[in-house]
């Protein structure tokens, strides 16, 4: 029996060393992957529950202040190592990617499985603190600011928030020797000169204008290199490096200052990721493997020198590129591209916002990337109609075909909801706006509609299938 138990168990630590560690996370993410976290607007009060269900053993969970409006913030704290790592995320209210993460990442550290080598080593050399939600009323509000109105990453130096004030304390008390300042970016940012998203950036942080390298900022450089490694497995090319532009009222530029080796990891955007599920998985596995080169001090073999190779953020992307398209005005055509976004507006359906298309180049953006990239060579543009009668006698995939983007609907007062609808909706008497108008057209060839561009989604009218979270604009 005991011989089984040991040949077991080198059977298994066998299993383990064959792969490394981030590739063992990769793959085995979804049993530590917490449900209920699923979407980026998430209720501060979830997160307050998961908190309260982290084991005792494990975690010491504590709030250490309360916010302007008084939710608390916690501190959440593991291990008993020598090296202190803090860790806060979610500073800008509706930045919450490294929060589902951070959930995932106490999952992991708190579970009992093959993995207890790896678990060992990380809270028997490291003493982990983190705050996964420093802002909870701009997270509630949905918004980057806090409640008074003011971006606690502009507060390091003047300290007027209470999230601000909790942070510097806890840095300060806790002297940490790495900090990880956790943050969304925008969707809009590729990799410098080429077509891929920037799934994730990192900076090392600077700490004087001068943008100077001493011992401390090597080592967050370190890091993020063990962290890019990382990351070009599983995306290769989707890493971007932020601009290291120093901010003199900024928390990273500070606490780089003050003494602790800092990365800034922001979540960008992946395809057909919008509520950044996959983003969530890559942080969490960046997070543990980062946590455990500390723990082992493997990152101390990489070279600085590699950290300037890693590609610029740029900003060339947009939701839907349109190009090399025949634009009919004033009996000529023209050659143009358009560059469309589908921006998020907050409203009262149930997952709390909806798409609403905008225009936002046009022209030559032959140095310009799309999510969704579409050669219109051969197409023209076609105007959109209003269409005014009853649906009783045609579909709205027959009205596409006839070049209608809108349908108009009466006035009825009170609630007026929609349901599977393809057509924008407009009130009967009322037209449309050019903005409107920019980003529904359709695209002929041989004088027969193909496609339909409507609200700014892309729509194969063959196919007759609608693209991921379309929605068509009421208005
Ligand atoms: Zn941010």
């Amino acid at each position: 029996m005991n011989k089984l138990f040991t040949s077991m168990c080198l059977f298994f630590s066998f299993l383990v060393s064959a792969q490394e560690f981030e590739d063992i996370l990769f793959n085995n993410y979804e049993k530590y992957k917490v449900s209920g976290f699923s979407q980026r607007r998430t209720a501060a009060q979830l997160v307050y529950a998961e908190l309260q269900r982290q084991n005792k053993n494990v975690f010491k969970v504590k709030p250490v202040t309360t916010s302007i409006e008084g939710k608390p913030i916690y501190l959440v704290s593991a291990g008993r190592g020598e090296t202190t790592v803090l860790l806060w995320s979610q500073m800008h209210g509706n930045e919450s990617t490294a929060t589902r993460a951070l959930i995932d990442v106490f999952e992991f550290l708190q579970q009992d499985d093959e993995l207890n080598a790896f678990r060992k080593t990380l809270l028997s050399s490291l003493n982990l603190h983190f705050i996964p939600l420093l802002n909870p009323d701009g997270g509630e509000k949905w918004q980057r600011r806090n409640r008074l109105g003011v971006d606690i990453n502009r507060d390091a130096l003047r300290l007027q928030s209470p999230e601000s004030q909790i942070l510097k304390k806890v840095r300060d008390s806790l002297q940490a020797e790495f900090g990880y300042n956790l943050h969304d970016q925008s969707r809009y940012y590729n990799a410098e000169f080429t077509s891929k998203p920037a799934t994730i950036s990192f900076l090392a942080t600077a700490y004087n204008e001068e943008k100077s390298i001493n011992e401390n900022r090597s080592k967050s450089m370190q890091l993020v290199l063990s962290m890019n490694k990382v990351l070009q497995k599983f995306t290769p090319g989707h890493v971007g490096r932020y601009s290291d532009d120093f901010e003199p009222r900024a928390f990273g530029d500070n606490i780089q200052l003050w003494g602790t080796s800092l990365v800034l990891i922001e979540s960008g955007g992946y395809f057909k990721d919008r509520e950044k599920e996959f983003i969530r998985k890559l942080n969490f596995v960046i997070i543990l493997s980062s946590l455990h080169e500390i723990a082992t001090k493997k990152y101390a073999q990489n070279d600085i020198d590699d950290y300037e190779k890693i590609p610029r953020n740029d900003r060339k992307m947009f939701d839907l590129k349109v190009f090399n398209l025949n634009y009919p005005l004033l009996d000529k055509k023209y050659l143009v591209d358009m560059g469309i976004n589908q921006n998020e507006v907050e409203d009262s359906s149930e997952n709390g916002f909806s798409y609403s298309g905008a225009l936002v180049d046009f022209g030559d953006l032959s140095t310009y990337y799309g999510y969704e990239s579409f050669d219109a060579e051969g197409y023209t543009y076609l105007s959109p109609k209003t269409y005014r009668g009853s649906l009783k006698e045609i579909s709205e995939w027959d009205l596409l075909k006839q070049g209608y983007a809108f349908k108009t609907y009466p006035h009825i007062e009170g609630n007026y909801t929609f349901k599977n609808v393809i057509l924008n909706r407009i009130k009967a008497g009322k037209g449309y706006s050019d903005a409107t108008k920019k980003v529904n057209f359709f695209l002929k060839k041989d004088d027969v509609i193909k496609f339909a561009v409507i609200n700014g989604f892309l729509i194969d009218i063959e196919k007759q299938e609608l693209p991921q979270g379309f929605n068509p604009k009421i208005e």
